[in-house]
């Protein structure tokens, strides 16, 4: 028997299931890990070892009595965007610091459902607002692959825990790459499903326009099992698409013969590292031995989409934020002259400078003055962008380039130039703009870190990126390289 913090989903369900080891046990495993990696990664704002101890417990008396959901006794993380009832919910911020819902998320109350332990909430950029987890008000999470390194963001807690095996999955939330971007820094599997896929509702909202939970996992088949829980029509998150949910598990193996592969022109410009280009090519390689059919695609209006989204991201947060203004909940400042001091000081206390930044843009772009020159001009540009991959998935199936332009950078690197760290997210946010499902699996090397590639898919073709994903961990196995002393 392998060790039980080397599992993946798939296995630790298959041993779950034959009781070869009892929830309780891979628990504790996990537990521990997380505790001893807690002061080198910081990967977690919040650890419930007692709750999740007496969720493994119920856990392995359901499956005692044949019973449990498909996910039963097995551990995982919940982004700390995710509101979970009883537990508190700070999203990266002071202004939540104390904050603890009365209700659990959609995606917290299904994967309780299908019997899944919680063992905590992870790290995360400020309200989702960062690429390198720099911006948390819990400190940065650092890449177990070096710990001078950042594990990207803003789903860092989450994609080093995964990395470093202190969890075999973890939830995460993509607004402009904060799924695929980590999984892309820290060597592992992240999945951003079509706008509408998973549910919205308890999930702390960032631009309502462009949020979509997904997952972190190790492998596409891990992926594929832990979506299948997690998705479905919700009537209260009332952008949810009301469309069946596929087996992904049982759609993974899907021949690549006659596959047509898409390679995005404009991903392989001048920002992007020659040696992580040679590792996506490298992959690609692979799919043509598998049978794949590649052709060059262009989006011309795709290099556009970086401005695009700092309109419009900002645009939908400084909304978004408004009811952050210390009279309902969260921080509320000590001893307020009047009203606007409250507002004033509660807010400027509560938040940080990357979410003010955002705050400051977006109130701007929608000003009276500015709204036709910026946000409405980025509205018609990003339905341009949409049209672009429209056009591209009537001649091909899937799409395929780099996640991102390097792999991980050192801690601080970036954080004097907002712009650069904006630039990480170049190959990542068309996704968004075009609400498309996308993931990231590992696809080599470089210098020692792990580069992504990224697959995007048509609207709700989930089943396909992933078998498209699977495809290639049969054949390769990046994906299960362990950074050193994390093995
Ligand atoms: N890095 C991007 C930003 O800072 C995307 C964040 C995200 O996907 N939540 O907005």
């Amino acid at each position: 028997m392998s060790e039980l913090h080397g599992m993946g989903l798939v296995e630790l369900a298959a041993g779950l299931k034959a009781r070869r080891f009892s929830s309780v046990e891979v628990t504790e495993a996990h537990l521990a890990r997380i505790e001893r990696a807690q002061g080198e990664l910081n990967a977690f704002i919040s650890v419930t070892r007692e709750q999740a101890l007496a969720q493994a417990r119920a856990a392995d008396a359901a499956l005692a009595a044949g019973r449990g959901g498909a996910l039963a006794g097995i551990p995982i993380a919940h982004k700390d965007i995710f509101c979970t009832q009883g537990v508190r919910t700070t999203c990266g911020s002071r202004m939540l610091e104390n904050f603890v819902s009365p209700y659990d998320a959609t995606v917290v109350q299904k994967l309780q459902a299908a019997g899944a332990v919680m063992v905590g909430k992870t790290n995360m950029d400020e309200f989702a607002m960062g690429s390198s987890n720099e911006t948390s008000y819990y400190g940065p999470v650092r890449n177990p692959w070096d710990p001078k390194l950042v594990p990207g963001g803003s789903s860092g807690g989450s994609a080093a825990a995964v990395a470093a095996r202190l969890v075999p999955g973890a939830t995460a939330t993509d607004t402009g790459g904060s799924i695929r971007q980590p999984a892309a820094l820290c060597g592992i599997t992240g999945l951003k499903p079509t706008y509408g896929r998973v549910s919205r509702y308890g999930m702390v909202a960032f631009a309502s326009s462009l949020d979509q939970g997904g997952v972190l996992t190790v492998s596409a088949a891990d992926a594929a099992l832990m979506l299948g829980e997690m998705a479905g029509f919700d009537p209260r998150d009332s952008t949810s698409v009301d469309t069946p949910v596929p087996d992904y598990q049982a759609q993974l193996r899907q021949p690549l013969t006659g596959l047509k592969v898409g390679l995005l022109k404009e991903f392989f410009d001048k920002g992007l590292d020659a040696d992580n280009e040679q590792r996506v090519r490298d992959a690609l390689r692979v799919y043509e031995g598998l049978g794949a059919k590649l052709t060059e695609v262009s989006l011309p209006n795709l290099p556009l989409s970086v401005p695009v989204y700092y309109v419009v991201a900002p645009a939908e947060c400084s909304s978004n934020l408004a009811r952050f203004d210390g009279v309902r909940f969260g921080h509320r400042c000590d001893k307020p002259r009047d009203l606007m001091d409250l507002y004033c000081r509660s807010r400027g206390e509560g938040f940080g400078a990357e979410v003010k930044r955002r705050i400051m843009t977006g109130t701007y772009v929608l000003s009276a003055g500015y709204y036709d020159a910026y946000y409405l001009k980025a509205q018609r540009v990003r339905a341009l962008i949409n049209a672009d991959f429209v056009r591209a998935f009537q001649q091909v199936d899937v799409l395929i380039g780099p996640t991102t332009p390097t792999p991980a950078f050192a801690l601080g690197a970036k954080t004097a130039d907002p712009i650069t760290m904006y630039l990480n997210d170049i190959y990542t946010i068309g996704a968004n703009l075009a609400g498309l499902p996308a993931i990231s699996v590992p696809c080599g090397l470089v210098r020692g870190l792990p580069v992504g590639l990224q697959i995007v898919g048509p609207h709700f073709a989930e089943a396909r990126v992933l078998s498209v994903a699977h495809a290639l961990q049969q054949v390769t196995d990046w994906h299960r390289r362990v950074p050193e002393g994390w093995a």
